[in-house]
């Protein structure tokens, strides 16, 4: 265990200003001030990005890319500009890359469905790891099941890490694509993307890198990962829900065709044959979460004001403390030990159900997330049925964690154990 490094906190007043640009942070649960450690889940949303949904609606709201009149201009502009700001976020190339989706889960299937299914032949694989959400396993699984393909699951050690041996031996001739998390919701876990891309381009296999978790953590640089692709939701960044964004590198969405067809992705239609828009519009069926995409954008301009670097930091620290006090409760056991973490700690307690734990931490104001994290291969490869999970965000403190740890002493005196 590394010694705590004090300095990497926030200083107070700045800290006690982020937090104070949350308003949620002020409700109270069961009359409790609110402790909010469920950040893998989603996490909340400071009034700027609010207020720039707000301020759409109430002087913006039109269609986009169809009509001539000032409003109309006004949302396509905020919309495409939104595409702009994240592109640079991501460090993309060029601002065609951005798809706008949903969120991480439409990214996934969009990529299986447009760019894969049709390359796929019965006996090709998809290479996936063994520390997966399930929507980097279902979309997959469907699409072997469409076209006789194999998934294949690179194993992961008892401390939650990737075998990068057993990756490299896996990935093969038959592979056509490599599909990982950047970081694992249920353990923490942080995979080192660069270097398995390197691995998986050598053999000629593109990459699809699952970005869920690590967007709001991690800097993360299209360009100097070279993945071809990588999904992530807003919520998960301090944006609204119902929007994300597929990156994917330009060629691979000129050579995709489209997934959904209706309004927007075309550039013209008879019966006889349509002409498809170019990208990225080609996949943006239909009137987009145009409010969302202005929100998220409102949010990544939160996050750089602070700087990426200084919540990783900010949250490496409180990941420290929390692993040695929680690691050193009895009856607890932490699932996910990787060198290389994330700030999410997840633990059973050996005798005491997590849904039990997450309960009587709900009673005391402290919300985590007890279950199977959607990623039940997990669970399965711990052999227990459920974790609890702490996951931080940049407005959580030192108090933060000192009230999840009463907590867990509150279920010692419920459960005597
Ligand atoms: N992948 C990972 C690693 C996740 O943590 C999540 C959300 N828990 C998802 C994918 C799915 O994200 P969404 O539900 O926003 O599509």
């Amino acid at each position: 265990m590394k010694p705590i490094e004090p300095l990497a906190f926030f200083d107070d007043s700045a800290h006690a200003r982020w937090r104070s640009d949350f308003p949620i942070l002020e409700e109270r649960v069961h009359g409790k001030p609110l402790v909010y450690l469920d950040n893998g889940a989603t996490t909340q949303k400071p009034a700027s990005v609010i207020e720039a949904e707000r301020a759409y609606y109430l002087h913006s709201n039109a269609n986009v890319h169809r009509g001539v009149h000032e409003l109309s201009q006004r949302a396509t502009d905020a919309y495409e500009g939104a595409r702009a700001r994240i592109a640079r976020f991501v460090n993309a190339a060029r601002t065609e890359e951005i798809v706008f989706v949903r969120g991480t889960t439409e990214a996934i299937n969009l990529v299986a469905q447009s760019a894969v299914r049709p390359r796929l032949q019965p006996g090709d694989e998809i290479l996936v790891s063994a520390m997966e959400h399930h929507s980097n396993i279902v979309p997959w699984q469907l699409v072997c099941a469409q076209t006789g393909a194999q998934l294949k699951v690179v194993p992961i050690d008892d401390s939650g890490t990737l075998d990068m041996a057993v990756c490299e031996r896996m990935l093969g001739e038959r592979t056509r694509l490599a599909a990982f998390a950047h970081v694992s919701n249920a353990l923490g876990t942080i995979n080192p993307v660069k270097q398995l891309i390197e691995l998986a381009h050598r053999r000629g296999v593109p990459v699809l890198i699952d970005g869920a978790q690590a967007i709001a953590h991690l800097r993360v640089d299209m360009q100097a990962l070279d993945c071809d692709f990588y999904a992530f939701s807003g919520h998960k960044v301090y944006g609204p829900t119902g929007i994300g964004v597929l990156y994917a590198k330009a060629r691979h969405l000129e050579a995709m065709p489209p997934w959904q067809g209706g309004g927007d992705m075309i550039r013209s239609v008879t019966f006889e044959q349509t002409e498809y828009n170019a990208i990225p519009w080609k996949f943006e069926a239909g009137t987009p979460n145009i409010a969302g995409a202005i929100g998220l954008a409102a949010a990544l301009d939160y996050v750089d004001a602070i700087g990426i670097d200084a919540i990783g930091a900010h949250e490496a620290a409180l990941l420290a403390h929390a692993t040695q006090a929680i690691g050193a409760l009895p009856h607890i056991r932490l699932i996910g030990t990787a060198r290389e973490k994330a700030g999410v700690l997840s633990f059973v307690h050996e005798e005491v159900h997590a849904h039990d734990v997450g309960t009587i931490l709900d009673h005391e104001g402290v919300a985590v997330r007890a279950g199977h994290h959607c990623a039940m291969p997990v669970m399965q490869r711990f052999g227990v049925p459920a974790t609890v999970r702490a996951s931080f965000g940049l407005y959580n403190t030192r108090a933060d964690v000192d009230a999840l740890l009463r907590g867990l002493s509150k279920v010692q005196e419920v459960f005597g154990r």
